[in-house]
């Protein structure tokens, strides 16, 4: 099942999505919950009998997606856990030894946007505007604790999301915080795919597209710490609640480590796709005074 978030008017909505159309879960539940946080909150059962409508979709309802104002399939996350270097090869890149444990940070929820939505950003402040293509997960439940080999039963769906970076801000500032959290920095989506249609997290391809040229091109098999070992690990550490999500890291390619440098600038399209999840399209636009 794809759950997306969209703008019906100026009220946000949660629906699914077949065959490149849209119906809202109000619709299709009636007295249903309208927005994914009511969609979470309202648990697993809601979530099950929203599966059995789905599975039986009937042709030419709903909107289409391409109509929509998408938001983030979760659009305001309680918060956004990123991990830093968890592909061999990014952080050969970056002239870095891969970790022995995952390296956490944190981007603001407030970064959070979806497919569609422009990354903007002040070129007083920055100049230096990067890509990071990553696999986000989505958490159904809130867990603490949580066993490796439990770890998948707490997650919803994936998605994908592009952890955008000031690298001029991040090396100066010595740690990740301002340089990943500026508005708008935090592009998921444009679905949330149920773990249901992902039988193995560790077996997709992802990449990202600048203006239609391949930069970053991996598969997530690739990835140091699992999706199921980063869940645990958060949650040995902290609460993870529904609607979290964890951004699992960047394969190598970064604009940044590139030669030469491919920064970001005003104009240039992002896209972040991964096989089965889809495709997460921005665009980029420096803030005029
Ligand atoms: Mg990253």
């Amino acid at each position: 099942m794809r759950l997306v978030s969209y703008l019906d008017g100026a009220l946000e909505r949660v629906g699914v999505e077949h065959a490149g159309r849209v119906r809202s879960v109000e619709a299709m539940v009636p007295g249903g919950p309208r927005t994914m946080a009511e969609l979470l909150a309202a648990g697993p059962g809601m979530m099950a009998r929203l599966h059995l409508t789905a599975d039986a979709p009937a042709p030419d309802i709903g909107t289409r997606l391409d109509e929509l104002a998408l938001l983030s399939p979760v659009p305001r996350p309680g918060k956004v856990v990123a991990v830093g270097i968890n592909y061999l090869e990014h952080a050969t890149e970056g002239g870095r030894e891969a970790p022995a444990e995952p390296v956490l940070f944190a981007k603001f929820p407030t970064a959070v946007v979806g497919s569609g939505a422009d990354i903007t950003w002040d070129p007083g402040l920055t100049t230096a505007v990067d890509f990071e293509a990553e696999l986000a997960v989505v958490i159904a439940r809130d867990c603490r604790r949580v066993d490796v080999s439990a770890a998948l039963d707490h997650v919803l769906g994936y998605a994908c999301l592009n952890d955008v970076s000031a690298r001029d801000l991040q090396f100066a500032d010595k740690q990740f915080v301002r340089a990943k959290s500026l508005d708008s920095f935090c592009p998921v989506g444009p679905a949330v795919v149920t773990t249901d249609e992902i039988a193995d997290p560790q077996t997709l391809s992802i990449r990202c597209l600048v203006n239609g040229q391949v930069m970053q091109e991996a598969s997530t098999a690739e990835m140091i710490h699992g999706v199921a070992e980063l869940v645990s690990f958060c949650s040995r550490a902290f609460t993870l609640e529904a609607g979290d999500i964890i951004a699992t890291g960047t394969p190598s390619g970064v604009g940044w480590y590139r030669d030469p440098k491919r920064m970001l600038h005003d104009g240039d399209e992002v896209v972040v796709e991964i096989d089965g999840i889809g495709r997460l399209v921005n665009r980029c636009r420096e803030e005029t005074a």
